[in-house]
């Protein structure tokens, strides 16, 4: 690094005294003026288009990681970091918008998940290609509310559905697997070249995905108890294709914890319909929902739904996690041993 720098202030210097020009330092930090860039080696093929790919979400960068598996001309970053989980409130910074500006395509989860990026988003580049995973996709359920109007009474006042889709697609490895297909077609649209490694690499990992599905599906068949309780409507799409039932949830908004009175009316809620367990989540705070079980005297655990993750995480982290939540769930509805 320093003998490059040093490397290219001497030719610098050498160019200024050449042309004649009076020399300015550049100051520490400061760009470096762009040289021509040296000629490339006579034998190596043409250098492929470098596609600047953003993902907004972990899941999403997770999955298209997956998908682009041998394709060297894409270059695959995430927006936001790998830490955050769902980006339902999450404020965009001057750095945000400088990645978006010098992406060519962003990959979305879609179905309003990035409600709080479209703003700026097109600020930064109005003309930045948007892929959206979930294009397409069929059989959504509607976004909260669900859990908490179980009642007849209230089913009623909610025939005229106008709520929005339950955008956590990614925490169901069925609906991931639906995901990670649609991000292949649209990779294989904008990369033609590059469409049989897009294909053959989501084909594989959504069979895995599909293979996950199955495994919850089994495990959930020989639960006794399968009534549970969440902390937002993250696992809506897991419950429904593994044969779950959340009764409630206890952020009536993602990321905010319930009033004095809303913990009472859970702990009774859990009471009546006989719920199994409390599930918290890596991604928000666990001790209200603990709390929660503990007086109304069911166990909690943590269901991880892949919603943020380790920034170095390996290509197979949704695997390893996923498998550790039917260990999870095994744990906590299987029959207890007497
Ligand atoms: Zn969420």
């Amino acid at each position: 690094m320093q003998d490059m720098t040093r490397i290219r202030m001497l030719a610098l210097v050498t160019a200024a005294l050449l042309a004649g020009v009076a020399m300015v330092v550049a100051e520490e930090g400061a760009t470096q003026p762009t040289q021509p860039a040296a000629t490339g080696p006579a034998t190596s093929a043409p250098a492929p288009v470098r596609l600047k790919v953003l993902c907004s979400t972990f899941p999403i960068y997770l999955f298209t990681r997956n998908v682009v598996v041998g394709r060297d001309n894409i270059q695959l970053d995430l927006l936001l970091p790998a830490g955050v989980g769902c980006p339902h409130d999450y404020v965009v910074m001057t750095k945000d918008m400088q990645t978006l500006a010098a992406a060519d395509v962003l990959i979305v989860n879609g179905l309003g998940m990035e409600e709080s990026l479209t703003k700026p988003l097109k600020q930064a580049k109005a003309d930045l290609k948007v892929i959206d995973s979930s294009a397409g996709l069929t059989d959504l359920l509607p976004l909260a509310g669900e859990e908490h109007h179980r009642d007849q009474a209230e089913k009623e006042e909610h025939k005229q559905d106008k709520r929005p889709p339950n955008p956590h697609l990614f925490a169901s490895p069925r609906q991931a697997a639906r995901v990670v297909r649609n991000i292949a077609e649209a990779l294989a649209r904008l990369d033609p070249a590059g469409a049989s490694v897009y294909r053959a690499n989501a084909a594989s990992y959504a069979a895995r995905l599909e293979k996950l599905a199955e495994e919850f599906t089994a495990l959930v068949a020989t639960l006794p108890n399968r009534k549970i309780v969440t902390q937002h409507a993250v696992f809506g799409y897991l419950a429904r294709d593994a044969g779950l039932e959340v009764v409630a949830v206890t952020q009536a908004e993602p990321g905010q914890e319930p009033a004095a009175a809303e913990m009472i009316e859970l702990v009774a809620t859990i009471r009546r319909t006989g719920a199994a367990a409390v599930l918290t989540e890596p991604q928000y705070p666990s001790r209200v929902a603990a709390t929660i079980a503990r007086e109304a005297g069911v166990p909690s655990g943590v269901l991880d739904p892949v919603a943020n993750g380790p920034s170095d995480a390996p290509l197979d982290y949704y695997e390893k996690v996923m498998a550790t939540n039917l260990k999870t769930l095994k744990e906590l509805l299987g029959p207890k041993d007497r």
